[in-house]
């Protein structure tokens, strides 16, 4: 069901207030790694607006490799985040982590994002198949292409059409970098699948001075869009830091990935 072979005309989907990904337009979607207090929200929000930036990203279930980091602030964060987006009439895309979450999240995000360790949540894959909502796979730590287009396909099948594929890089050998953005499997899921593709760069690259290049390239590659971190002050970030432009970083990306995207 999102091969081309299947539905040869590209998805688009519209998250509704001229919000639309996948329609020939560049989408950038950018926020912290972890949504923290009124304040950053606040900032960020200001910062993206002025960027002309309509859909904010940021986690309130935040999956650590340790028990003891910062896990997040759940719904009441989602909730005051929504309040103050809803204002500025932005679009919000949180990180879903287990089924009982879904109805808790479900009336204050506008794309629900399955996270790297949980594509293959092949029971969270078939519950957000049953929501009239946008959902956005991210690729399996070490996931294969054709195991994230299986992901997508439990959405699909079980009645979502509304689905984004995100390329967030994935483990190789190579520790220079804290992941691999594979930008092969650019090409090759819009080649395969009518569905957007997303690459996130912060994820697939891991450290804050590169996020720029590969941003740059995946857009060159063809990706619909790009989800970054972005943070007022990323050494203080709760979470991921080290991969997260200031917004001085982030103004100058958004600048160049406009530019590159006309270039295709
Ligand atoms: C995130 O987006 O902050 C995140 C945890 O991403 P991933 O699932 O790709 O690791
Ligand atoms: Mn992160």
């Amino acid at each position: 069901l999102v091969s081309r072979k299947w539905k040869v005309d590209r998805t688009h989907l519209d998250l509704g207030d001229g919000v639309i990904i996948g329609d020939g337009t560049l989408s950038i979607m950018a926020g912290p790694c972890s949504i923290e207090n009124e304040a950053q929200v606040q900032q960020t929000i200001d910062h993206l607006v002025a960027q002309g930036v309509r859909i904010m990203r940021g986690g309130v279930f935040k999956p650590r490799s340790s028990p003891y980091a910062f896990r997040g602030l759940g719904v009441d964060g989602l909730k005051m985040w929504h309040t103050l987006a809803r204002k500025a009439g932005m679009k919000i895309i949180s990180e879903v982590m287990q089924v009982s979450q879904i109805a808790e999240m479900h009336d204050y995000v506008d794309v629900f994002q399955v996270g790297a360790r949980n594509t293959q949540n092949f029971n969270l894959l078939d519950e957000l198949g049953r929501v009239d909502k946008a959902v956005m796979i991210k690729r399996g730590i070490s996931g294969t292409i054709e195991e994230l287009l299986y992901s997508a396909e439990y959405v699909f099948a079980a009645g979502n059409e509304k689905l984004l594929l995100c390329e967030r890089g994935i483990r190789t050998y190579e520790r220079a970098s804290r992941n691999t953005l594979d930008i092969n499997a650019i090409p090759i899921l819009k080649e395969k699948t009518h569905l957007p593709v997303i690459a996130d760069p912060s994820h697939g690259i891991g450290i804050r001075e590169y996020v720029e290049p590969v941003a740059l390239a995946a857009v060159m590659a063809g990706a619909d869009g790009v989800i970054y971190e972005t943070h007022q002050k990323p050494e203080e970030a709760a979470s991921d830091g080290q991969q997260t432009l200031d917004f001085k970083e982030s103004e100058k990306l958004i600048r160049k990935l406009r530019k590159v995207y006309e270039l295709r």
